[in-house]
Parts: structure tokens; C-alpha cells; sequence
């Protein structure tokens, strides 16, 4: 089966997320017999779309130009449907963000596709094509059948682990990617862009330390910025502390916030409200550090240290520093 990939560049860069849906769609495409092909938009050098066949894609198409620079739900759906009619594609993989979730429903409409949203492993495809995906918020997984022709796999981050070591040296071939595109694809555009300061984005990190209202005041927060500068890691917090301002609003991680799935969460003086659970839960490993034995918080975790945040949290950073 012929297996379209369509990623997302920050900066010109491929994202990780994307990297592992490259990874995920060749593994399909070999399980089927056919070819990985990659769609990619806006600016970009070719040596960083070639990289694509160190995770086992073929081809890019690259779309590039000044109007797809900025992110493009309506544009980059129909430049997808285009796409998948001139590969003949069966098997569409997109990586879950909302950008992601926003072009797999429109292709989908467009493709009279299944789209399945939150998928965890590599279907099974045995005579029928089954996909397992996360529901209830990580909590549980379904099993769904597709039985549409061209199927849209919306891939949870963390479907599939990168191994470095086991990449392959092979380049993909690049191709530039020309789709029509109308005038009403572009009635609503993003003209400008600012990101937020962290340096790290939350939904891309390997390692996120996240605080909550345990850390007492904004001006306590420095131990937990050792820490993660230390560890390289993202920073969030629990709502309540983006709500009384003392972290800003784009690191409020949750049910309401952002949903992240790094392989590393640490949290500190977070009690673990399921709200904020809803946001963390497919996280590789959760560790908690918390003075209360009874939160709620140490039920999800992988390890769990009973203690006061500001004794602990020096010495973790001492450690992450040592071992550098
Ligand atoms: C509709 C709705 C949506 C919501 N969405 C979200 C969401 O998206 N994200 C979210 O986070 N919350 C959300 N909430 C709020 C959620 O219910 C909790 O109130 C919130 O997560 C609690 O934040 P917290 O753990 O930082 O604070 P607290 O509940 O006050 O917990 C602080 C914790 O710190 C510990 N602590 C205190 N001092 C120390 C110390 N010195 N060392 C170690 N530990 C210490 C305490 O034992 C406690 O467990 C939502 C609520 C509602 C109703």
C-alpha cells in the first residue's frame, strides 16, 4: 500500500513528532509492500527534507512557497487530497497536534476516508485494517476497523520510538510539489506568528519539569528552572499557577491546557487533579515529588519522592549536573 506522510516544520526543521509519523508511515508502507512518500509545506532546505529517508520515506514532496509558510488547515488539506491522488495512496499518517487533527478531518471529508485520531501502535492489517487508538484521555484504548478504501491515521506521539542507532543512512528523493490551490483556501490567513519565549516547545519535549501551587509563590520558581535547565527540559505548570500569573498561560498543561507526552515528566507540588492527569498521561514516565504521601498525583506516577520540593529539587539538579 502506498503510504502518504504529511509533517509539519518548525523553522524549516521537521518536528520530532513528525520524524517519528515519518517513522511509523515507512513502517506501514513496509508491513503493505509499498513506498513511504512525504508531504512537507513553506520553507525549507532539501538536505533537511532528504533526512527523511534516514526514517525510511522514499520521496518528499515539498509545497513550497510564501502563502504555505504560515500553518493552512483548509490549504494544506487540499493539497493533501491532491497529493494522495497522484501517489494513489491508501494510507494517509499525520501526527496528532491540531493542525494535524485539522487537515485529517477536512482530507477526510474530501477523500470519503476513515480517519482514526489518537492511534498508539501499527494497525493490523489481516484481511481487515484494525487500528488501536487512546481514549478516556489516555486512560484506555479502543480497537477500530477501517473499512474505507483510503484510511487517515492521526498518530499519538510516542506510537514509535526513534532509535537513533538503528536510522538508516539512506536520503529521500525531494520533489518540488506544485498543488492548485484556490482563493478560498486563503480567506483566512496567519500573517504573523509570535512564540512564546520558552525556548523548548512543551508538546515537542523529551523531558518537561512542571510545578504546581506546592511551589509556593512566582519567585520560588528558580530550583525548578535549574532543575530543567540541567535536564534540557520544557517547563509547565498546573493551571491554578497560570491562573494566579505566576508562569505564563502557554505553560498551563491539562484537560484545558496543553496536552504534552514526553518520555520525562516531573512534577513538583502538583497534587494531581485529574484535569491535570488528563494532560500528562501519555507521558513515558511520570515522576512526582510531593510532601503529601496521600496525593493523588503519586497513584499515576512511575516514582514517586515524598518531600519538600525545595530540599529535593536542589538535589536532583546537582545530580543531573554530575552526570553531564
Ligand atoms: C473544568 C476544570 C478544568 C480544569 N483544568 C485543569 C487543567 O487543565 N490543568 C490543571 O492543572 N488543573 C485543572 N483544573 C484544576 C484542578 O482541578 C486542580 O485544582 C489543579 O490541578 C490543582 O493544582 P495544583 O496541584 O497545582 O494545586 P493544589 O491542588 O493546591 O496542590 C498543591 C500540591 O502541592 C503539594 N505541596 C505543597 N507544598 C509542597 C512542598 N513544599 N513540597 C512538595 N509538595 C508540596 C501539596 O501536598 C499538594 O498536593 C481544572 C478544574 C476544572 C474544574
Amino acid at each position: 500500500m502506498s503510504v502518504l506522510i504529511f509533517i509539519e516544520l518548525d523553522n524549516g526543521v521537521i518536528k520530532k513528532t513528525s520524524l517519528e509519523a515519518i517513522l511509523y508511515g515507512s513502517k506501514v508502507a513496509e508491513k503493505t509492500g509499498g513506498e513511504a512518500t512525504v508531504l512537507a509545506f513553506g520553507s525549507a532546505d532539501s538536505s533537511e527534507l532528504e533526512k527523511a529517508g534516514h526514517y525510511g520515506a522514499t520521496k518528499v514532496l515539498h509545497a513550497s512557497g510564501e502563502k504555505l509558510n504560515h500553518e493552512n488547515s483548509l490549504a494544506y488539506a487540499d493539497a493533501l487530497v491532491q497529493a494522495v491522488n497522484q501517489e494513489q495512496s491508501k494510507v494517509i499518517i499525520i501526527s496528532k497536534s491540531g493542525l494535524g487533527d485539522a487537515v485529517a478531518a477536512r482530507a477526510a471529508a474530501k477523500l470519503k476516508a476513515g480517519v482514526v485520531s489518537g492511534v498508539t501502535e501499527l494497525p493490523e492489517i489481516n484481511g481487515s485494517f484494525k487500528v488501536t487508538r487512546s481514549i478516556y484521555t489516555g486512560k484506555a484504548f479502543a480497537t477500530t476497523e477501517i473499512k474505507s478504501d483510503i484510511k487517515i491515521l492521526v498518530v499519538k506521539k510516542n506510537a514509535v520510538e526513534i532509535d537513533e542507532n538503528a536510522l538508516s543512512t539512506v536520503q529521500a528523493v525531494v520533489e518540488a510539489f506544485s498543488p492548485n490551490l484556490r482563493d478560498s483556501d486563503f480567506k483566512a490567513t496567519v500573517t504573523n506568528v509570535e512564540k512564546a519565549a520558552s525556548e523548548l516547545s512543551l508538546t515537542e519535549a523529551d523531558i518537561i519539569v512542571s510545578g504546581g501551587r506546592g511551589m509556593k509563590s512566582p519567585d520560588q520558581w528558580q530550583p525548578l528552572l535549574d532543575l530543567a535547565s540541567a535536564l534540557g527540559a520544557a517547563t509547565g505548570c498546573s493551571k491554578p499557577v497560570s491562573d494566579l500569573d505566576w508562569r505564563p498561560h502557554h505553560e498551563h498543561i491539562g484537560q484545558t491546557g496543553i496536552k504534552v507526552a514526553p518520555n520525562l515528566y516531573i512534577a513538583c507540588g502538583i497534587s494531581g487533579a485529574i484535569q491535570h492527569l488528563a494532560g500528562v498521561n501519555g507521558s513515558k514516565c511520570i515522576v512526582v515529588i510531593n510532601k503529601d504521601p496521600e496525593a493523588p498525583f503519586f497513584k499515576a506516577a512511575d516514582y514517586g519522592i515524598v518531600g519538600d520540593v525545595f530540599e529535593i529539587l536542589p538535589k536532583l539538579t546537582e545530580a543531573a549536573r554530575n552526570l553531564k
